[in-house]
């Protein structure tokens, strides 16, 4: 086949062998012809053609001049494919009765001298330019090199050309002027699924909880219930049976532990919230306070030996567990207050949630985290026990252990994105996390 292309204002004739097997593969043409044409009137004619046989290292030395009979002869000998769009060239060719196709071959193979014909799947756009696969992979790989980065991203940079189908636009992502927050769609690295068996939406106003819970929650804006929290009703929450609930963040969690306690503790029974960590409690005492004291629940924290003594506000003495009606508290803090013979003053103890249940895997705390559920279930029987959790390992083989229904929702209700971002350095990365969390804020 020959190839006909404009190369830098100049036509050039390419015969680069059989089309079979020429899509996507480099080919060496065996010389390279400089055509000069000259107009007549409206038309082309061939006024001086040159074949290049040593077109790679620039000498003339291997240079023969055709005569232009016997380009025409050359032309009519094989399958012409015309690289640039031209009308004149094509009314050329067809006046000497020669049939001609469109092609399209990588500008930069081309400007090396090579013919690497391309279709749209197998070629990206680069400056206006057409430029093949392996060109493009190089040029990445070069622009990684120049600019210091590791080359392990080639592989992602790769999948980005792959989903943009441009050079420019995957080359833009090393730039130092990249802007990551204003292109989403360049740094999307992959997204979870949406929910895939819809659950559909109850009214809160159907659930069978005390009147003014029920107002207390539909004023902070919870007027469906989620899906996860439908699966607990489901599976007896609000009967008093036992439950791990296995759910990703966000998904509606702790309003599963809060409807089954605050119900309790409204039928004067106590509500007990356990949390790893003493910010966590410190956190979730403030809210409880906030949320349920206007029902006239009283509400106290409990974080162990020390206890925190911020505002005044959270320094309550022992004695006011036993008068509470919800209690915040960490782990140790109820571990502490039960191995000290003062189970007497959680007598009466309706609901236990135990947040982030998983931490009973972890190395130093999980054998006390797990004597404390097993001290809770044999002091107190009849009390429901409701853990939580968005990782755990294994819960089968936890709910089983501790006898707790298992309800696991394990689809999102928001699907969620992940993006990569290329940085040069820590300053570059807090840089941009700051302006990331200023905007999610
Ligand atoms: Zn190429």
């Amino acid at each position: 086949m020959l190839v006909l292309k404009k190369v830098k204002k100049q036509w050039k004739l390419y015969p680069i062998g059989s089309p079979k097997g020429a899509l996507n593969h480099k080919r060496e043409p065996e010389f390279v012809g400089n055509i000069k044409f000259k107009h007549e009137g409206d038309s082309l004619d061939i006024s001086r053609f040159v074949a290049d046989y040593n077109f790679k290292d620039n000498s003339t030395l291997n240079e023969k001049l055709l005569p232009p009979g016997e380009v025409i002869k050359l032309l009519r000998s094989q399958a012409v494919f015309l690289a640039t769009p031209d009308e004149k060239v094509e009314k050329f060719l067809k006046s000497y009765n020669i049939k001609v196709r469109k092609t399209q071959v990588c500008d930069f193979c081309a400007f090396e001298g090579n013919i690497t014909i391309v279709n749209s799947s197998y070629s990206y756009k680069y400056n206006n330019q057409l430029i093949c696969k392996e060109c493009a992979h190089d040029t990445i790989k070069e622009e990684l090199k120049l600019q210091g980065f590791d080359r392990a991203i080639f592989r992602n940079l790769k999948k980005t050309l792959e989903k943009t189908g441009s050079l420019e636009k995957t080359l833009s992502v090393l730039s130092p002027h990249f802007d990551a927050i204003k292109n989403r769609n360049l740094t999307l690295f992959d997204k979870t699924g949406k929910s895939k068996h819809i659950i559909p939406p109850v009214d809160m106003k159907r659930l069978k909880i005390p009147k003014k819970f029920k107002q207390v929650l539909l004023d902070s804006g919870n007027t469906k219930l989620l899906p996860v929290q439908y699966l607990a009703i489901k599976e007896g929450l609000l009967r008093g049976d036992d439950l791990l609930v296995v759910s990703a963040t966000g998904s509606g969690k702790t309003l599963v532990g809060e409807l089954a306690g605050i119900t309790e503790a409204l039928k004067g029974k106590k509500f007990v919230f356990l949390t790893p960590l003493v910010a966590l409690a410190n956190q979730k005492y403030r809210d409880f306070k906030k949320k349920y004291s206007k029902l006239g629940l009283k509400v106290a924290i409990k974080v162990g030996r020390n206890r925190v003594k911020a505002k005044g506000e959270l320094n309550l003495p022992d004695s006011d567990v036993s008068k509470s009606d919800i209690v915040v508290a960490t782990y140790e803090g109820i571990d502490y207050l039960l191995r000290n013979g003062n189970s007497s003053s959680l007598s009466n103890l309706g609901v236990v949630l135990i947040d982030e249940i998983h931490m009973i895997d972890d190395e130093d705390r999980g054998t006390r985290l797990n004597g404390l559920i097993k001290r809770l279930k044999h002091l107190y029987p009849k009390t429901q026990i409701i853990g939580l959790s968005a990782t755990v390992k294994n819960p089968e083989f936890l709910a089983d252990e501790f006898n707790m229904k298992l309800v696991k929702y394990d689809e999102r209700p928001v699907p969620l994105e992940r993006h990569l971002v290329y940085v040069r350095n820590e300053s570059q990365k807090r840089h941009l996390m700051q302006r990331l969390v200023k905007r999610e804020y």
